[in-house]
């Protein structure tokens, strides 16, 4: 991240942290976000929300935070995650200042520490009276009992900013990979996909492989769903090992999945997709109550090349339509033959 932009971040939280306090919101990511988005301006009908709620002394429940968070910030997740990637690198500047406060402060009390020392020391030379020793000492015990008090509030504020960071880190780590990531298979996502097809498209040389899972509702029929999980496993296992060559696998949806593969043509796709074929028919998958390993496993795959004009979408289409003529022609195949 910029300098600048983070700069800005900084300033943003500096705002948002006295106004949730101000308005007593638990400090709790969603808060952050919710907060932070309303210091920064960034949706008009957020703020509109906000500032009729502070104006009329409406309590701002769990309830309605949530309904705002859903309204004006989830269904821009991006944003979310950024700014509260922007929070957290904040909330680390905030750290490292009050690190360096409290190193000035204990600056501060060496100071101190040396000019009571100092005057001990005159103790001797001089022939304080008993009364002047006595003050002196006094003022050593407050100054001390101050920084141990000052030192402890600290370290109590700075494990509480730590153990937060920690919790913002995890959630915002796991937030990014539930976005990308396809929680059963743990293959990229349909939405990673997209992503990933629309900017790849800009280049030439590029193939798609669509793939769909032979009779997989009767996989399921006949020995149930959390065994056809386990196939979808599987299958994405033996797709992701047999990747080469920069080729990427992703979960389609459903039992469908697919393979983007860059800087190719047309028969290096084809025979990447054979391969993918010839080892997901080698899957043995053990059904752990019955002991039986089922086998037959299957998949059709159609295989298109990115054509000059061609959009991801007609891309996919393409891909999708030799997939239909694999299952026509009989299954378990790779089609076009040739191109
Ligand atoms: P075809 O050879 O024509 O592709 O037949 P098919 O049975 O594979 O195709 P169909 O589209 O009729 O059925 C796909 C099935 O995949 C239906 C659905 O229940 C199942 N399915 C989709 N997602 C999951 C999943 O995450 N887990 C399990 N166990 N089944 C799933
Ligand atoms: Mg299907
Ligand atoms: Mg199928």
């Amino acid at each position: 991240m910029s300098n600048n932009k983070l700069e800005k971040s900084f300033a943003t939280l500096k705002q948002t942290i006295p106004l949730m306090l101000k308005h007593k919101i638990p400090a709790v990511p969603t808060n952050y976000a919710l907060w932070y988005t309303y210091v920064s301006n960034e949706s008009a009908e957020l703020n509109a929300n906000i500032n009729y709620a502070l104006e009329n002394k409406v309590q701002l429940s769990e309830v309605k935070t949530k309904e705002l968070y859903r309204s004006f910030i989830a269904e821009k997740e991006e944003v979310t995650a950024w700014g509260l990637r922007q929070t957290v690198e904040a909330m680390l500047i905030e750290l490292t200042q009050s690190l360096k406060d409290t190193r000035a402060e204990t600056t501060q009390f060496k100071q101190t520490m040396d000019l009571c020392v100092d005057d001990l020391a005159k103790v001797e030379k001089e022939g304080l009276s008993i009364e002047e020793v006595m003050a002196l000492v006094r003022n050593l015990v407050k100054e001390t009992q101050n920084i141990r008090r000052r030192t402890i509030s600290f370290n109590s504020a700075l494990t509480d900013a730590q153990r937060e960071i920690q919790t913002l880190r995890g959630q915002l780590e796991q937030s990014q990979k539930e976005a990308l990531y396809d929680a059963l298979t743990g293959l990229c996502n349909r939405r990673y996909f997209d992503e990933e097809l629309a900017s790849l498209s800009l280049q030439p040389n590029l193939c798609l492989i669509l793939v769909d899972l032979d009779h997989f509702k009767k996989i399921n029929d006949n020995y149930g769903h959390v065994m056809g999980d386990l196939v979808l496993k599987a299958t994405a296992k033996k797709l992701q090992a047999t990747c080469r060559d920069g080729a990427q696998a992703f979960r389609f949806g459903g039992e469908e999945f697919a393979i983007i593969v860059p800087n190719s043509n047309f028969s290096k796709a084809r025979s990447i997709a054979e391969s993918m074929r010839n080892g997901i028919e080698k899957i043995g998958v053990k059904d752990k109550r019955s002991g039986e390993v089922l086998g037959d496993i299957s998949a059709s795959f159609g295989v298109a090349e990115l054509q000059a004009v061609m959009s991801p979408l007609a891309l996919i289409e393409a891909a999708d339509k030799q997939l239909y003529e694999a299952k026509r022609l009989g299954r378990n195949r790779v089609m076009p033959m040739s191109q």
